[in-house]
């Protein structure tokens, strides 16, 4: 546009220019001599011709070079597609032909590069560690999907900010400062607020343009909580074996230090450590069981099972017990029950624990009610109890390997019960839960799946 208004200004004062002259010339024609008037038509000759020129190489090289200009400045730009077109004539026209090629070729590269970076933020956004790039000075210049969801911010408010503001540890700010320098890569272990654990690696980018230095944080909380939960059983079963082991102890040392001449004392003493004993040996094969389950290694038989004979196989064997404390049994089975796919004994233990817990978690003169509908595929069995009930915070744990609740830390029993119940119920393919009210009672649920229902990996 601009080049075109310069051309059309140069043609306006070469047109003027020669007009003055041809004015001139008419009007000093007469009064010059011959020579001089040779001299001056030969002037005008030359301006003319000057003029003609002028115009045919503004026509054929100014208008197409102030294009040529005008499209070099749109592309500058950033439109990229933009190219001189309608091809120029002449040399004009190679120059052209040689610019949209070139413009051609700028745009695959910066298409091609775009492509490259736009691959490279996809492989970070599903990476499931938050990944963030940190520039010379501290600050953001790259935040993936994970860092967003991990900082609970977008990116926009993550880039461009302090990297100390989205994690204001000393540790890790002193790692970055090291891959930053020094080009060290550096392992930080973070905890943050709801004991969620971070491994946070920083490492040097080298060749990375202003990118200086990236930071992965890995969430390793559920490897934190698998340790811990080792860490607990290794000193939960220390405990256990050790209170046993010391009665037995302080037993043995009463009868060596005299007790053993009195032999009605000494009977009592030695039925107390069969006692201890009986309670290890109890503890030792539940446990030995427990993992066998885990394991998977304990053989389970996958036959069609009556749950109905199982429940009363159960009640029978408890009833003795229950009566003993005053308490009623009661059992209720609906009708044309499905049968299920099991194995009868294992299945026989879980209702037996469960009897079992209601009966030593119920004060006497309760009453313990079995029930078995059909439910979730399978059969739905319940054990109602009107015991002491469960506090609410103790629900999640009670499933758990030889935890106890806070009234049952006196009671006899290895805590392991309720962890096996559990598995068995979930090797067969079914489920377990508990609904309680302190003071109320209790109602422990399990399902199984029915016979005729494709066999389930178990979970
Ligand atoms: P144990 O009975 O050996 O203590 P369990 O694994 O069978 O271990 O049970 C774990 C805990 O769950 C018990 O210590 C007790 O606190 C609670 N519990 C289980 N069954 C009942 C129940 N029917 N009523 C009240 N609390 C129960």
């Amino acid at each position: 546009m601009l080049g075109s208004l310069r051309f059309r200004t140069a043609v306006a004062y070469i047109l003027l220019t020669v007009a003055a002259f041809v004015a001139l010339a008419l009007y000093l024609l007469d009064s010059l001599s011959d020579i001089t008037r040779s001299i001056l038509i030969a002037v005008i000759a030359a301006a003319a011709a000057f003029a003609i020129l002028s115009l045919a190489l503004g026509a054929t090289i100014m208008r197409p070079l102030g294009r040529l200009a005008t499209t070099a400045r749109s592309i500058a730009g950033g439109n990229l597609g933009e190219r001189v077109n309608p091809r120029p004539s002449g040399e004009v026209g190679e120059l052209a032909d040689a610019f949209n090629q070139m413009a051609q070729s700028l745009e695959e590269i910066v298409a091609a590069a775009s492509q490259e970076r736009n691959r490279l933020i996809a492989a970070l956004n599903s990476s499931i560690d938050a990944v963030a790039a940190v520039d010379a000075d501290g600050r953001i210049t790259f935040a993936n999907a994970a860092a967003e969801r991990l900082f609970v911010r977008s990116r926009d408010e993550l880039v461009g900010n302090p990297f100390v503001w989205v994690m204001p540890n000393e540790p890790v700010i002193e790692a970055l400062r090291a891959s930053r320098e020094e080009g060290r890569r550096e392992l930080v272990t973070v905890e943050r607020p709801n004991r969620q654990y971070l491994q946070v690696i920083t490492t040097p980018i080298v060749g990375g343009g202003e990118w200086a230095a990236l930071v992965v944080f890995h969430d390793i909380t559920e490897v934190k909580r698998v340790e811990q939960v080792r860490r607990d059983f290794v000193a939960n079963v220390s405990h256990e074996l050790r209170t046993p082991l010391a009665s037995i102890k302080s037993v043995l040392e009463t009868l060596q230090e005299g007790a053993l001449e009195d032999k009605t004392v000494a009977r009592d003493f030695l039925s107390r450590a069969e006692e201890e004993v009986d309670h290890l040996v109890q503890m030792v094969e539940e446990f030995l069981e427990l993992s066998r389950i885990e394991s998977g290694e304990l053989p389970l038989a996958r036959q069609p099972v009556e749950m109905t004979e199982v429940l009363a196989g159960a009640v029978e064997r408890l009833r003795p017990q229950a009566e003993r404390k005053g308490l009623s049994l009661a059992l209720e089975v609906a009708p044309n029950l499905p049968s299920v796919r099991g194995d009868v004994d294992k299945l026989m233990r879980v209702v037996a624990n469960l009897i079992h817990n209601a009966i030593k978690f119920t004060p006497v003169g309760g009453a313990i009610h079995l029930s078995a509908n059909p439910g979730e595929g399978g059969v739905t069995v319940r054990v109602r109890d009107t015991g002491i009930g469960i506090a609410r915070e103790e629900l999640p744990r009670i499933f758990e390997r030889f935890y106890k609740g806070d009234r049952a830390r006196g009671s006899a029993g290895t805590g392991l019960g309720l962890a096996i119940v559990k598995h068995t119920v979930e090797a067969h393919g079914g489920s377990v839960s508990v609904e309680s009210e302190p003071g109320r009672g209790s109602t422990f649920m399990f399902s199984i799946p029915a016979a005729s229902l494709p066999l389930k990996s178990p979970r």
